[in-house]
Order: structure tokens, then sequence, then C-alpha cells
């Protein structure tokens, strides 16, 4: 029943424009995105799908509307405020992965609980310690321990993805938020990948957010936004 659903994010006519830009890039009425919801978001190139995402994960803050996360009204908070909470709440996956070249798998992806209270205690709460469930999540995702103690850099772009969705993932984020993982792997590897993650996501209750161009794994997800419709009826009204 839709109204027993809880609300994971809300956005409330949110606005935003880039600096020194005449046109908004996000305009959005409404969007509600229930908890435990897989949500695929698409769009053409420059259709504001990372703007989209970093508006969500406070890396940026709205111009102006109601961007409302877990209960919190985060374009009220500072902008280290909106760090902190999305270091509590939030999983990113990168397109690039952004993991630190230098350092091992392992240390990789226990940094969110190195940053995070509230993960940490996550992860002693489900798992004894937050090396445990770096473990479990780099077996869960296919990485053997053989490859733990290896530096980032010397990894292949698959496995170097599945350590980038180790580290979003530990400490249970409520919100994982991945902005086109999958763009640099081919077909096979790809539905291989999003399998994976869309189980744990599962498991573990995690609203998801996924931007890709790629509109066949579309049916994966429980439900699809089109960029372009929802900026076009944000200003249409
Ligand atoms: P997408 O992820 O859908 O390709 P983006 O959100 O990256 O789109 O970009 C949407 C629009 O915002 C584009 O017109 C882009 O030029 C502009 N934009 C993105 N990042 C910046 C930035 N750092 N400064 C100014 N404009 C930006
Ligand atoms: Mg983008």
């Amino acid at each position: 029943m839709e109204s027993a659903k809880s609300i994971a994010i809300a956005l409330k006519k949110v606005h935003f424009l880039w600096p020194k830009a005449t046109e908004p890039t996000i305009a959005m009425d409404e969007l509600n995105i229930y908890r435990g919801e897989q949500l695929f978001i698409s769009g053409p190139s420059g259709s504001g799908k990372s703007t989209l995402l970093s508006l969500i994960a406070g890396i940026l803050a709205p111009t102006s509307g109601e961007i409302i996360i877990n209960d919190c009204a985060t374009n009220q908070l500072s902008s280290s405020e909106r760090d902190i909470f999305r270091g509590d709440h939030i999983g990113f996956i990168f397109q690039q992965f952004n993991l630190i070249p230098y350092l091992t798998i392992l240390e990789n992806v226990v940094i969110p609980c190195q940053l995070s209270k509230l993960r940490t205690q996550n992860s002693i709460k489900h798992h004894g310690s937050v090396l445990n469930e770096a473990k479990a999540l780099l077996t869960r995702l296919d990485l053997s321990s053989d490859l733990w103690h290896q530096k980032a850099h010397q990894l292949s772009v698959g496995q170097q993805q599945r350590v980038a969705a180790a580290r979003a993932l530990i400490g249970k984020p409520s919100i994982l938020i991945a902005d086109e993982p999958t763009s640099a792997l081919d077909a096979n590897r790809r539905q291989d990948f999003l399998d994976l993650l869309l189980d744990v996501c599962r498991d573990h209750g995690t609203t998801l957010l996924f931007v890709s161009h790629d509109l066949e794994i579309m049916q994966n997800f429980t439900k699809a936004i089109h960029l372009n419709d929802i900026n076009d009826c944000g200003k249409g009204t």
C-alpha cells in the first residue's frame, strides 16, 4: 500500500543553478523515493543526473527548495553538517571509483567507518568489527582474500569497481548512490556487478539510486525516472 511505505528521500520545489548559469540545471517540483526502492535514473548527457545526485548527497546545496533525507531537511544544514550527515547515511560509488591508489583494498574499504561513528557502530553491531564487515563484503562481492592486501592501483577496473561498492556499503548506510558505476565495464561484467549490488541492497534494505545510460539494465530496478521528464514537469508548472 502506497501510504504505508516510508519516504527515504523527498525533494520539494528544488531548483539548482550553477554559478553564472541563466537556466536551472535542476527544476523539480516533487520527487519522493521510498525506503528500500531501487531507482534507475537515466537521461541524456548534461541533463543534470550527477548534479541531482550531488544535491541528494549534500555535496551541493539547492538554490531554493527542500531536500529531506531520512526526515532531515538537509538544505537547512551547513556544508560541514551535510558532510557529517552524508558520511553517516549515504554510500557513494563514483563513476571513476575514486579509490585511494596507494592504500590496500582493505584500507580503502574501511575509510567510511573511520569518518562516521554511526557506521562504525553498525559494523560492530552486525559483524563484531569494522574489519570483519569489510572482509564479509569483499567476499560477497567476489574479491578473494589474496587480493585484500594489494594496493588499489594494482587492480583491474572490474575489481576496483567492486572495492568501491564495498566501501560504499560498509557500515550499512541507508542510502546508496551510484553514478554510472558500470560505464567502464563490458556487458557481461556489468550484469554480474549489477546483480550483486541489487542483491546486497535488497538484503540490507538499502535505498538505491543508480544512474546509467544503459536502458537495457532498467528492467532490473523497481522504478525508473528519466531526468528530462522531471525537469520539464518542474519547469512547466
Ligand atoms: P549529467 O550527469 O546528466 O551528464 P551534469 O549534472 O554533470 O549532467 O551536468 C548538468 C549541467 O550542469 C551541464 O550543463 C553541465 O555543464 C553543468 N555543470 C556540471 N558541473 C558543473 C560545474 N562544476 N560548474 C558549472 N556547471 C556545471
Ligand atoms: Mg554525470
